[in-house]
C-alpha cells in the first residue's frame, strides 16, 4: 500500500528565524512531525542550544542557510520582524513562502507583502510567561486559535500552505484582514495587558507600607489570574503599544468610560444599576468561546 504523505509537499524544508520560545516551540513540533527545519538566530549559543534541544537540525547566524527552506516563519521581536525579512529576501528561492508570528499585523502585512509577494501574515495565539531558546516547548499551540492575515493580493496557494501548516501544530486556523486582526486582538490581548499592568502600578500606590506587605500576603488565585499578563515582559507591552497604538488607543478610551460609569455607580450608592451592570459582564462571558 502507497503511504499517504500528511506533509504539505514532500521534502519540505522549514526555515525559521528567531529561536526564542515561539519560533522554537514550532521548530519542535515541525521536527517531531517530519519536516527538516533550517535554523536563524542572533546568537550562536542558541543556534547550538536550538541543535541539542531537537528545535533544528541545523542552525546558525547566516541567513543565507534559508536558501533552500521552502516556508520561513519569522519569530524575532516585533520590532525585528520586518527588517530581518528585509535582510532574508536576496537570499529566498523564487517561490519560497514567508510568514511571522508578531502580535501586531497590519505594519508588517503593509511593508512586507509589497516586497515579497508570497508574504502571509500569521499570528499563533499561545505563549507563556518564558522567553528564548530555554522556553520552547512541545504543542505549545494545540487547541489554540493561530490567525492568518492574507491580503487580497496574497496568492491563495501560499495562504493555504501556512494554513496547512499551522493545522499540522494543533492549532485552529482562523482568516482574516490584517486591520480586523489587529483590532480584535486590541480587546482580548493588548487593553488587558495594559489593564492588568494598572492593577499592579495602582496597588504599588498604597501609600502605608503595612497594609502593602500584608495585601501581597493575602493576594491568592484571583489576584495573580488578573495580574498575569501586565507583569510580564515590559518589551512586549511596548512593542504591541506601538506597533497598534491607535486601536489601543480606541479600546483604552472605551475602557475609561466604562470605568467611570462603574465609578460613579458606587459613588451615588447605584447598586441596582451596578448589579445590572454585573449581570450584563457576567453574560458576555460566555462570549468568549474558550471559556464556555
Ligand atoms: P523570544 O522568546 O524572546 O524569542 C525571540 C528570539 O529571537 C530571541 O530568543 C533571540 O534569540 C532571537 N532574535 C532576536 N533578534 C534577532 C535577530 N535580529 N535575528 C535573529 N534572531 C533574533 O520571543 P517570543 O515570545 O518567541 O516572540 C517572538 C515573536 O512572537 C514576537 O514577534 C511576538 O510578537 C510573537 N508572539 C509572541 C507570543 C508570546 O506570548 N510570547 C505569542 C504570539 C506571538 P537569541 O537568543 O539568538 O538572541
Amino acid at each position: 500500500m502507497m503511504a499517504v504523505s500528511t506533509l504539505p509537499r514532500d521534502g519540505m524544508k522549514i526555515g525559521i528565524v528567531g529561536l526564542g520560545l515561539i519560533g522554537g516551540s514550532i521548530g519542535l513540533d515541525l521536527r517531531s512531525r517530519g519536516f527538516y527545519v533550517i535554523g536563524v538566530s542572533s546568537r550562536e549559543q542558541t543556534c547550538q542550544k536550538a541543535i541539542a534541544r531537537g528545535v533544528a537540525d541545523e542552525a546558525g547566524r547566516d541567513l543565507s542557510l534559508l536558501a533552500t527552506a521552502d516556508l520561513i516563519f519569522a519569530c524575532t521581536p516585533l520590532g525585528s520582524i520586518e527588517p530581518i525579512v528585509r535582510e532574508l529576501i536576496p537570499h529566498l528561492a523564487p517561490d519560497a513562502i514567508v510568514t511571522d508570528v508578531g502580535s501586531v499585523k497590519t505594519p508588517i502585512v503593509r511593508v512586507l507583502s509589497a516586497l515579497w509577494p508570497n508574504f502571509v501574515g500569521g499570528h499563533p495565539m499561545a505563549g507563556t510567561a518564558e522567553s528564548g531558546i530555554e522556553a520552547a516547548i512541545p504543542d505549545l499551540f494545540v487547541g489554540r486559535p493561530y490567525v492568518v492575515t492574507p491580503t487580497p493580493e496574497t496568492p491563495e496557494a501560499a495562504v493555504a500552505e501556512v494554513e496547512e501548516i499551522a493545522r499540522l501544530l494543533g492549532a485552529e486556523v482562523y482568516r482574516c484582514g490584517p486591520e480586523e486582526h489587529d483590532r480584535a486582538v486590541a480587546w482580548i490581548s493588548h487593553l488587558p495587558l495594559l489593564v492588568s499592568a494598572n492593577l499592579l502600578a495602582a496597588c504599588e500606590k498604597e501609600g502605608e507600607r503595612n497594609i502593602a506587605d500584608l495585601a501581597s500576603k493575602l493576594a491568592s488565585s484571583g489576584f495573580r489570574d488578573t495580574s498575569r499578563v501586565g507583569g510580564g515582559n515590559p518589551e512586549l507591552g511596548v512593542m504591541v503599544s506601538k506597533y497598534n497604538r491607535e486601536e489601543l488607543l480606541r479600546s483604552l478610551s472605551i475602557y475609561r468610560d466604562s470605568l467611570d460609569e462603574f465609578i460613579r455607580d458606587i459613588e451615588s450608592e447605584n447598586w441596582q444599576a451596578l448589579e445590572q451592570k454585573l449581570k450584563l459582564t457576567q453574560e458576555a462571558r460566555s462570549n468568549y468561546k474558550q471559556f464556555t
